[in-house]
């Protein structure tokens, strides 16, 4: 919905939401949008400018805000100065939020967070658990205006079953409950959970004298409470701030494992770096040492690869490393560990491997690079490797610390053989067998 005494202003906005695929109503008083608003019109949110024919903007936000169901309808103010005093007495007022029309490059971002945060509401599935259906009517009813997905099951048990089957952004339990599963035993069944689910935003309703269960509640995790009889305005407030705490999380946690890819990922190959071996290494050194099987470090690198990028530039460098990624990943096991070490530098783990396999297996990996042109130029690679054998030795690297330095002696050791083969004329593998743990 859109008030604006200014016709030509209003046609900016109208275009900027349309673009975002809303679907705009426009007005030029404040009398008409009541009007529609009282008739029950469905709308996400209100952007009005400051002065309107028949009223001022607070005028209408205090008006909005008396009709019922209307309490939580976002209200943002349009206009064209950008006066700090004004916005924080319109926020103050009870304004939303408060937009700048004569930036429409700033006001665009600002028009498609408003809408996707609104959708995004919309979205939201709630789950309500309460013995009585006709208390989750009421209920149920309270919450309509927002417009979410509301789902009534009667017992706690029901509820778990339910939270197995779907996913659910805020759970509405009543504190008293039959059955087996009282709201304190739903709750904690939900906050003990090993996945995410054990964060779901849990919000209690309970009688007004119940205030022992409640606070029982609060101190088991519920995030939020009401009292019946439920205040509708005061439900849906509470309902929204939580369901937005839920999506925030979720946000964060979507960041958090994307980041914690990437730190694990070469982005020029899309191979795994340094930093992954770093991680899973020292298992495979525990794994290797205690129950005294082979574990391979294998350290391949180009030769002359600094003439290719003199002689064809950096990006046919590059390209050759992707093709080198690309044909290394097709030779290792599932259970093998392939990073790019550095430059053109990868390093290899590959438990199991005694040594004449190891040898083998160096020798295909050094093959399948001179075999074939990368990114169209005959290229060659040197490889090192040291093969581990330990003894038996249970409980071994029992400290972390000792582990990460076995791995880095092997790797080590494993780069000493890589420059053997270099000195020795390059193309060619060099390997050592060793059963004493390396050390850094
Ligand atoms: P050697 O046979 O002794 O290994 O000779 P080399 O030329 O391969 O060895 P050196 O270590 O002197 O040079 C490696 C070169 O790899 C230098 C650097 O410019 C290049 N390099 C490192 N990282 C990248 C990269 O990401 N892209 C490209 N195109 N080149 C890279
Ligand atoms: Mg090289
Ligand atoms: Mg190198």
């Amino acid at each position: 919905m859109l008030l604006d005494a200014n016709a030509a202003a209003r046609a900016v906005v109208q275009g900027l939401l349309q673009a975002e695929g809303a679907e705009v109503r426009t007005f030029g008083h404040g009398e008409e949008a009541l009007q529609a608003l009282a008739d029950g019109m469905r709308i996400d949110f209100v952007l009005v400018s400051r002065h309107l024919p028949d009223m001022g903007a607070l005028e209408l936000l205090r008006r909005v805000r008396q009709m019922p169901g209307r309490a939580l309808l976002p209200m943002v103010l349009i206009t064209g100065d950008v006066d700090e005093p004004l916005r924080l007495s319109a926020l103050e007022g009870g304004f939303t939020e408060v937009l700048w029309r004569a930036a429409p490059e700033q006001l665009a971002p600002h028009l498609r967070a408003l809408l996707r945060r609104q959708a995004d509401l919309q979205r939201a599935r709630i789950l309500l658990v309460d013995d009585s259906p006709a208390m989750a009517a009421v209920t149920a009813e309270a919450l309509a205006p927002m417009g979410m997905e509301i789902e009534h099951v009667l017992q706690g048990q029901q509820a778990l079953e339910r939270l197995e089957q779907r996913s659910y952004d805020l759970v509405i339990v009543d504190v008293v409950l039959p059955g087996a599963l009282t709201g304190l035993g739903l709750l904690a069944a939900i906050r003990s959970r090993r996945d995410d689910l054990a964060e779901l935003p849990v919000l209690a309703c309970s009688a007004y004298d119940e205030r022992a269960r409640r606070v029982e509640m609060l101190r088991r995790g519920a995030n939020d409470y009401v009292t019946k009889p439920i205040d509708a305005d005061e439900l849906c407030a509470r309902a929204a701030n939580l369901v937005r705490y839920w999506r925030l999380l979720q946000q964060v946690r979507h960041q958090h494992a994307l980041l914690a890819r990437q730190a694990v990922t070469d982005a020029l190959t899309g191979l795994h770096n340094r930093y992954l071996l770093d991680e899973l290494g020292p298992r495979y050194v525990r794994r290797a040492w205690r129950g005294g099987e082979p574990l391979a470090a294998m350290m391949l690198d180009l030769d002359h690869f600094k003439d290719i990028n003199d002689q064809h530039g950096h990006d046919r460098g590059d390209q050759v490393l992707r093709e080198l990624a690309q044909r290394l990943r097709e030779q290792v096991r599932p259970e093998d560990v392939l990073v790019r070490y550095g430059g053109e530098e990868f390093a290899l783990l590959l438990p199991r491997l005694g040594a004449a396999v190891a040898q083998a297996h160096a020798e295909r990996l050094r093959q399948a690079v001179a075999q074939r042109p990368l990114a169209g130029l005959a290229l060659t690679a040197s490889i090192g490797v040291c093969v581990w054998q330990p003894a038996p030795t249970p409980g071994a690297a029992s400290q972390a610390e000792q582990a990460a330095a076995v791995l880095r002696g092997l790797l080590m050791h494993a780069d000493r053989c890589l420059y053997r083969a270099k000195g020795a004329g390059r193309n060619r593998c060099e390997i050592d067998v060793i059963e004493a743990a390396p050390r850094a």
